[in-house]
């Protein structure tokens, strides 16, 4: 019996078989090899999967569910035509489907699966990817590393050459890149680094924002419908710009036909930040691994957006190689994972190996907002690809004078409010009690973070210098059925009042979501407006939120349309106006 390979991925997913020592593609339904990874309800309670679903995004938002990839080993929970799906959930629709596929071609019952996932996806979000295929009915014999699969791909025929990769995997949504070392039946990935919110999404996007700006229309004006038309004439127009020098694009805003020609240059020019982005993290996945780009035997290319040959100059401009396509970048991820199932079934084992020198989540704590009502917040301690190990501390103070405890609740991820990340674990400190309303005791924070995943926890109470301590084993730990149900209890009361106002929970998403992005200062700053603008939502006072309201937006926008280095002098900038015009 045949096992399968599959490349689940964020915006699209393959599945591939080994027949007679080569990889077969196995195409859909409709003869095509990529199926969205998009996941509907139909009205007849029906569940719908690729392209049928990705058309009904717009027209049934409330009934279908895309890039819920991002959401794996999450408690995340998706509602669609009234019913709640986890992403591990909806990614085993995906699965399903993909399995049909494969049945209908191979005509025999396909039971046993092999799936890729990003090279740095944790233990729990691995174990959700397993649970995906598990409840889509696969036994699931391997999950193995996206580059390592491209790699493997491109290895394919000389296995005994040690080869050093730079696997470059541009997608819809998130940017991954990392190192692979190849030697014998060895796959070492010695370093990742990425931009888990850059892609061809993006790049639509600009193409979009400089189509109104040329056509004289404002973003304001548009309906929701027609901002997804117009971004699904970007895309098509961005991928003719992969094969042509030149294209044209029209759409219909407001009942007036638009049209817009746009040759490489202007394509160029609509996305030069994004490419400015793409060089950041490939620095960093280099000098993390101490390679320089004379190490890197060759560049491979995966991932749809990986196509664009602005892509291509770029990165060879940047290396001075010319980097790979020999495989089509949109199935070298499934290509090797076919093959990892090939190898599988030969009993030959191709070794894929992690080396994780670099910690890929952000792990802080919480903390409580100076306005009670608000929600708790994330204080980053240790940010987000940080170089292992690493060692940080920070100081915090006591909210209450009288308090004789202090709980450390210690967290892992990336979300701005406290609640939306995992806690790994509470410390109870003792604290002196104050005499007076004023007093407050600071206590130092110290995180240490090793290769082993093995994060410390250090308290010191600063005026009576005692220690208390706790050790967490592998930070990926999973949350106990209690844990979750728990959760979803308390996630379940927090609907509040004029939060409901889908303008401000724009801002709030909006928000977060630049909080996610960012780290240092340009992350603390977003912390602190944010939560002064959660603190004027909890006023109910309208006139004050609708102040806050333009103040928060104006912060945001500066953060988003700056230069990155003269962000924090801009939001100074600002500050200081805004202070001056008060007082
Ligand atoms: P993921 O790995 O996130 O599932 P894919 O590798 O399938 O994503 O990439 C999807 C992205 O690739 C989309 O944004 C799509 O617009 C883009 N893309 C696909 N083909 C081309 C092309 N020929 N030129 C430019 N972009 C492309
Ligand atoms: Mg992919």
């Amino acid at each position: 019996m045949a096992i399968v390979g599959i490349d689940l991925g964020t915006t699209n997913s393959l599945v591939s078989v080994w027949q007679e020592d080569s990889c077969t593609l196995i195409p859909n339904n409709l003869g095509e090899y990529l199926t969205p990874s998009v996941v509907g309800v139909d009205e007849n309670g029906e569940i719908l999967v690729g392209r049928t679903a990705k058309e009904r995004l717009i027209s049934h938002p409330d009934r279908t569910a895309a890039s819920f990839k991002r959401f794996m080993g999450t408690e995340e929970e998706f509602f669609l035509g009234g019913r709640r799906f986890s992403a591990s959930d909806l990614s085993s629709f995906v699965l399903k489907q993909l399995k049909e596929d494969a049945e209908a071609f191979l005509k025999e019952p396909v039971e046993e699966a092999v799936i890729s996932v990003p090279a740095y996806f944790n233990d729990l979000q691995r174990n959700a990817t397993k649970i995906a295929g598990e409840l889509a009915g696969f036994r699931v014999e391997r999950i193995v590393n996206e580059p390592s699969a491209a790699a493997l791909a491109y290895r394919f025929g000389k296995m005994e050459e040690d080869q050093t990769f730079l696997v470059f995997d541009f997608g819809g949504g998130t940017l991954d890149i990392s190192i692979v070392d190849a030697f014998d039946n060895v796959v070492e990935i010695t370093a990742v680094a990425g931009d888990n919110h850059l892609g061809g999404d993006d790049i639509n996007k600009a193409i979009a924002e400089k189509f109104l700006s040329v056509s004289g229309l404002d973003f304001g004006m548009l309906t929701k419908e027609e901002w997804a038309a117009l971004l699904k004439a970007s895309e098509k127009l961005k991928m003719e710009l992969s094969k042509s020098s030149q294209a044209e694009m029209e759409t219909v805003i407001s009942g007036r036909l638009y049209g817009m020609q746009m040759d490489s240059r202007g394509l160029l020019e609509a996305s030069t930040q994004i490419m400015e982005s793409i060089g950041m993290p490939l620095t960093r996945a280099l000098s993390d691994g101490g390679y320089e780009w004379k190490d890197i035997d060759d560049i491979i290319l995966v991932g749809g957006s990986s196509k664009m040959p602005l892509v291509q100059n770029y990165l060879q401009f940047l290396s001075g190689k010319k980097p790979l396509s020999r495989i089509d970048p949109d199935v070298a991820v499934a290509v090797g994972v076919g093959m990892y199932a090939g190898i599988k079934e030969r009993m030959a084992v191709v070794k894929d190996m992690m080396l994780t020198d670099i910690c890929p989540f952000t792990l802080g704590i919480e903390v409580s907002q100076e306005d009670r009502e608000a929600p708790s917040v994330m204080s980053p301690i240790i940010e987000r690809n940080s170089v292992l190990p690493v060692s940080r501390a920070a100081r915090y103070f006591t909210a209450n004078p009288f308090q004789q405890f202090c709980t450390v609740v210690i967290l892992q991820g990336e979300h701005r409010i406290a609640k939306q990340n995992l806690c790994l674990g509470r410390l109870e400190v003792p604290v002196p009690m104050g005499k007076t309303e004023q007093d407050r005791e600071a206590i130092d924070v110290r995180y240490t973070y090793d290769m082993n995943g093995i994060l410390e926890i250090d308290v010191t109470v600063v005026s009576t210098q005692e220690k208390t301590s706790k050790v967490i084993v592998n930070p990926s730990i999973r949350l106990s059925e209690e844990e979750i149900q728990k959760r979803r209890e308390e996630l379940q009361k927090l609907k509040i009042h004029p939060r409901d106002q889908e303008k401000n929970r724009l801002l709030l998403a909006r928000g977060d979501r630049v909080f996610e992005e960012n780290t240092g200062d340009v992350r603390k700053y977003t912390g602190r407006f944010m939560g002064e603008f959660t603190a004027a939502l909890n006023t109910q006072d309208a006139r004050k939120i609708e102040k806050a309201y333009i103040r928060t937006n104006e912060l945001l926008n500066i953060i988003e349309n700056s230069p990155k280095r003269s962000v924090i002098l801009r939001l100074d900038k600002y500050l200081y106006d805004e202070w001056r015009k008060d007082s």
